[in-house]
């Protein structure tokens, strides 16, 4: 397929914002390719390359692409780059650029997606000497031969930055309609599609996958869609509580468990092969070769796949560290054997849904308990079940609550016993109850330099919140206390590497950190684009864990505000 094709798509979607069509021109595109290209536009509608769960990055950075767009358009970088600044997408300056191109073209291919795909995969496993040579070189070919539209989205792809507003929901109904709907069909039988077409993906959460078994099989084949170890599933989450009481009198007899204050791991056994990916499905084995240890000797299946919460140890109190520092292990890319003796960890594990080839999802959360117990062989203080008590007794329930807040942990998560594993967050499986309000997890977007005292720093930040149809981030606050002066220091050398553009003191920011806000109160407000405001938000902590698409919505917001 021309790659002209797919960018004229792009187009029309990035000028789209209604969910309907976004959905049916995505539909449209899909039905007309064929089953060797499908897998590749599916990841490519995504702006990426790689299912999302594999560490694979193609690591170019602004100024390298500004280096690839002057190597084929013959402009200077600095031209480019002052351009850059102006209009803060580097995407519709070298569209721009291509169409002034000044180098004449001798032969130039015609672009189509497997050249597109196959170079931008290439640039994940360029290292070594000249490697950034090479990078260049695999982009600039691209852009050589790039029509203008082309180049833009080309940019925008390497940069990770595709700003189509193609959201997974958006992906999985147009799996939906071009390959699963009938005409005729009622409402309820698409409903029943789309949760089967959402299912599959769950287990097995690859677009790229998903597409072809949808249009090679159909729905025979999404219901077979099997857990593959070595790829992650999405997860379950927990839905807040207002209190211990309102959940045991709903429910009755519940399991409550210590909220560890760590993060949440996913650990995959294949014979003596361990993956462990985080909540974010990202693949973390490598940074924590004592985990990988420790279960290899420890969980008794010969395939498995088992959940639990990682948590720093102080050595001295044997409280939890802060995140902060167990957030070190995470990034860590070299030095790993030193730091992990430095940070030592605890992991306690709450759920099993995976064993032996048989995938639990369907089973019930106590029966799931019980083959967790059988699997696990508890080393003290490293390798351990969640503690749990079973009760329908409140007071038993806040004593157990108490105690958890003693041993410095987050609070508890209360699980209905006879609950399956429900993927995402929904009501009747876990409730989470902690001691502070109600917060929200809210992306910065923009930020301001200071000035005097405070002027190298970035401060009064944007808070926004998610709009789950555009996937666009809506502003609904400004932060501007509440850090001390390491802090500041910290978020401006992680925000100053995500500048799209600078106005004055005002700079605009691509949507990455997702931080944990308390406030006191939510009110309506036409100043702000979501129509929300929060008053006197503060910092709680910056959420490394959560990815912007994972941030609260503005239907939370709103319901927050009503409640
Ligand atoms: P939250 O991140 O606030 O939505 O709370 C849910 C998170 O709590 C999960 O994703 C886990 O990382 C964490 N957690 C800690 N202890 C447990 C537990 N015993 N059961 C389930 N989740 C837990």
């Amino acid at each position: 397929m021309e790659y002209f094709i797919l960018a004229d798509t792009y187009e029309k979607l990035e000028r789209t914002s209604g969910k309907l069509e976004k959905v049916n021109i995505l539909a449209e595109l899909f039905s007309k390719i064929s089953i060797k290209e499908l897998p590749k536009v599916a990841l490519l509608t995504q702006g990426i390359v790689f299912p999302k769960f594999t560490s694979f990055e193609l690591g170019i950075a602004t100024q390298m692409m500004i280096k690839a767009i002057a190597k084929a358009t013959g402009f200077k970088p600095k031209e480019i780059e002052e351009k850059f600044k102006e209009t803060g997408d580097l995407g519709l300056v070298t569209e721009n650029y291509i169409k002034k191109r000044r180098q004449v073209v001798l032969f130039r291919k015609k672009l189509n997606v497997d050249m597109i795909f196959s170079n931008l995969q290439k640039l994940a496993f360029v290292t070594g000497l000249g490697s950034q040579e090479r990078k260049l070189s695999l982009i600039t070919e691209l852009l050589v031969s790039a029509e203008p539209k082309e180049a833009r989205y080309i940019v925008r792809t390497v940069l990770g930055e595709l700003r189509i507003g193609v959201a997974e929901g958006i992906i999985r109904d147009a799996i939906v309609n071009a390959f699963l709907f009938k005409k005729g069909m009622s409402k309820e039988e698409k409903n029943k599609l789309t949760g089967l077409v959402e299912h599959a993906w769950n287990i097995l959460p690859d677009f790229g996958e998903i597409v072809k078994i949808s249009k090679e099989k159909g729905t025979t084949g999404l219901k077979k869609v099997k857990v593959q170890l070595g790829k992650p599933i999405r997860l379950m989450l927990a839905e807040k509580a207002e209190s211990i009481e309102d959940v045991i009198e709903e429910f009755g007899k519940c399991a409550i468990e210590i909220k560890y204050d760590g993060m949440r791991v996913e650990i995959e056994k294949q014979g003596d092969k361990i993956f462990i990916f985080t909540r974010r499905l990202e693949n973390v084995t490598k940074q924590f070769p004592d985990l990988v240890d420790l279960c290899k000797k420890n969980l008794r299946a010969k395939e498995c796949i088992v959940e639990g919460e990682v948590w720093g140890v102080d050595p001295k109190t044997h409280f939890p560290l802060p995140f902060q520092q167990l957030s070190q292990r995470i990034h860590r890319k070299y030095d790993i054997e030193k730091v992990a003796k430095e940070i030592p960890i605890q992991v306690n594990f709450f759920d099993v849904v995976y064993l032996n080839g048989k995938m639990l999802f369907d089973k019930k959360f106590k029966e799931r308990r019980k083959i967790l117990e059988k699997i696990v062989r508890e080393v003290p203080e490293k390798f351990k079940l969640a503690d749990q008590l079973v009760t329908d007794n409140i007071e038993k329930a806040k004593k157990f609550y108490n105690n958890a807040l003693e041993l410095k942990q987050e609070g508890v998560i209360i699980k209905v016993l006879d609950s399956g594993y429900i993927f995402g967050r929904h009501v009747g499986g876990w409730y989470k109850v902690k001691p502070i309000m109600e917060t929200l997890d809210l992306v910065i977007v923009g930020a301001e330099w200071g000035t005097g005292k405070r002027a190298n720093w970035l401060s009064s930040y944007t808070l926004a919140c998610r709009d789950p149809d555009t996937g666009k981030f809506l502003p609904c606050g400004m932060m501007g206390t509440g850090l001390t002066e390491e802090q500041f220091g910290q978020m401006t050398n992680t925000l100053k590497q995500l500048i799209i553009t600078e106005k004055g003191r005002k700079v605009k920011l691509k949507p990455k950190i997702v931080v944990e806000i308390g406030y006191q109160e939510i009110q309506k407000s036409p100043h702000y684009e979501s129509g929300m405001a929060l008053r006197f938000p503060r910092l709680i902590r910056v959420r490394e864990d959560k990815s912007p698409e994972e941030s609260d919505t503005i239907e939370r917001v709103k319901e927050l505000f009503i409640s």
